[in-house]
């Protein structure tokens, strides 16, 4: 056995697939090695994480990177700058940008720019859209696509597909599991004539109520059953639809976003106004409180960000006019591991929630748990360390967060990517090396 290792972390506690255990890291051509190197093992390198959690390589499964067209919001190498110093490894990118990846051609030519761009690495989501539905199978099994996407509700052109019919036709495309943004857009547009502009903020919630998101879900849930197609609901924001899914499990996987775990309805609106306006929007404590013993009690699957970034202009408009969507890919460890600090939830299952399943629900091969052979992903945190997140931090050209002025406890000291350091202390390291996620077809 060589005891000689491309890199060695010593010092750390590791959250393991089986609890914490104070080990050191052998890592071998990118790869997991050996779990608990003797201290006579050598390194290349060597990484003291005294002090320091060596967790699993974070996942954001739910990030928009806008691009391409919008860099000077967003683009794949501003957004994953920023996922890398928010101590990501991964993120999956959504695929409605300009234009929408609904082809091969389209899908292509992303991956193609992507290629030497990305400093983290990229699951790529397909969308549905009338036109292409019959290509679909074909195109969720191309390389780095982690999932088709369908919005149900909340979308405009191509890729809105509200009515049940064409639904299950994209159901009975493929086998993959599909990701759905579950809004009922029929209920959105009957109760639109109700609001005006102008009126406040929290106006957003009201509109985009608790039933058009639940009958989305349930109607959702008869059709997925009906074709047997496995569904993951992204972004459930109602106790309704929490208290409904657990009836589900063997046909549906569950996203609940950090923002609806960690802002409430009036609260957001006040401070925030137009920088808490999101879809689905967020809800009274009631759907807070529901979300986290959703996450207690193990329906929840996975913890999104939804980084959706717009400019500031596009933002301060009056409602509904304003941009509806909010950053969040740099600031969704910091914001977890505050919440693991408050005694939410434990450092075990954050790593639950944004490694292992995003592995399990999307099926990633070869990440999501720290095991010999499992590429060397790691996120290493230090929990007693005490930070404020400012605007001046974020590098998304749109240059804000919702969460400024926040105080936490718990951030995110190195970004380990297949044994390579791209992150250490605020600073990125190297050139853009991120690769395609590999998936199971
Ligand atoms: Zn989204």
């Amino acid at each position: 056995m060589s005891d000689f290792y491309d890199l060695i972390i010593r010092n750390g506690i590791v959250v393991l697939p089986w609890g914490e255990e104070r080990v050191d890291i052998g890592v071998n051509l990118g790869r997991v090695a050996r779990i608990g190197v003797t201290s006579a093992a050598e390194a290349g390198e060597v990484i003291d994480a005294t002090g320091l959690h060596v967790l699993p390589g974070l996942i954001d499964a739910h990030t928009h990177l806008r691009d391409p067209q919008q860099a000077d919001v967003e683009s794949i190498p501003s957004g994953t700058r920023g996922a890398v110093l928010g101590g990501l490894c991964a993120v999956f990118d959504m695929p409605n940008g300009n234009p929408s990846i609904t082809t091969p051609e389209r899908l292509q030519t992303k991956k193609d720019f992507a290629a030497t761009r990305s400093w983290c690495d990229l699951g790529l989501y397909v969308g549905a859209a009338r036109p292409t539905i019959d290509g679909l199978a074909e195109l969720e099994l191309s390389d780095g696509v982690c999932a088709v996407k369908v919005f149900a509700g909340s979308s405009t052109g191509d890729l809105l597909i509200e009515d049940d019919e064409t639904l299950e036709r994209v159901m009975r495309t493929g086998r993959r599991r599909i990701a759905y943004h579950s809004e009922d857009e029929y209920r959105l547009r009957d109760r639109k004539h109700l609001f005006h502009e102008g009126m406040p903020y929290a106006s957003h919630a009201e509109w985009r109520d608790v039933e058009a998101a639940f009958l989305g879900t349930r109607r959702l849930m008869a059709l997925a059953r009906r074709t047997g197609r496995p569904a993951h609901i992204l972004h459930v924001s109602t106790a309704e639809e929490l208290d409904y899914l657990h009836d589900y499990r063997d046909i549906a996987t569950v996203e609940v976003l950090l923002n609806h775990l960690t802002q409430w309805a009036p609260d957001a609106y006040d401070r925030l106004g137009p920088y808490a306006v999101m879809n689905p929007p967020i809800r009274d404590r009631r759907h807070v409180d529901a979300a986290w013993a959703a996450v207690r009690d193990g329906l929840v699957d996975v913890v999104g960000s939804d980084h959706a970034p717009h400019s500031r202009a596009a933002k301060e408009r009056p409602w509904p006019l304003c941009a509806a969507g909010l950053t969040g890919v740099q600031t969704i460890v910091p914001m977890m591991l505050d919440h693991v600090s408050a005694g939410r939830l434990s450092l075990s299952r954050l790593a639950d929630l944004m490694c292992a399943g995003p592995a399990r629900v999307y099926g990633v091969v070869g990440k999501g748990r720290i095991a010999r052979g499992y590429d060397a992903d790691f996120t290493l945190v230090d929990m007693k360390r005490r930070r404020r997140i400012e605007d001046s931090w974020i590098v998304s050209p749109c240059g804000w967060t919702p969460f400024a002025g926040t105080e936490v406890t718990g951030w995110p000291i190195a970004t380990v990517i297949r044994g390579q350091m791209v992150m250490r202390d605020d600073e990125v390291l190297g050139e853009p090396a991120g690769r395609l996620t590999k998936f199971m077809g």
